[in-house]
């Protein structure tokens, strides 16, 4: 599985990095994806940010 995050959509409001610190990381304003592929074991909780993203900037592949 991969994620992808939208750049020009995503906040920076650190969510997805809070939430799934393994797979996203908070970059200087925007998040960026640490772990590509995502490890099965942490599929769920990179779906669950895509979820909780706030303004939808997590897409899964
Ligand atoms: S949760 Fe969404 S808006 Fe917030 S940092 Fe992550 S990708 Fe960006």
């Amino acid at each position: 599985m991969k994620v992808k995050i939208d750049e020009s959509t995503c906040t920076g409001c650190g969510l997805c990095a809070d939430n799934c610190p393994e797979v996203f990381e908070l970059g200087d304003s925007v998040a960026k994806v640490i772990a590509d592929p995502v490890p099965a074991e942490k599929e769920e909780c990179a779906k669950e940010a895509a979820e909780n993203c706030p303004v939808d900037a997590i897409s899964i592949e």
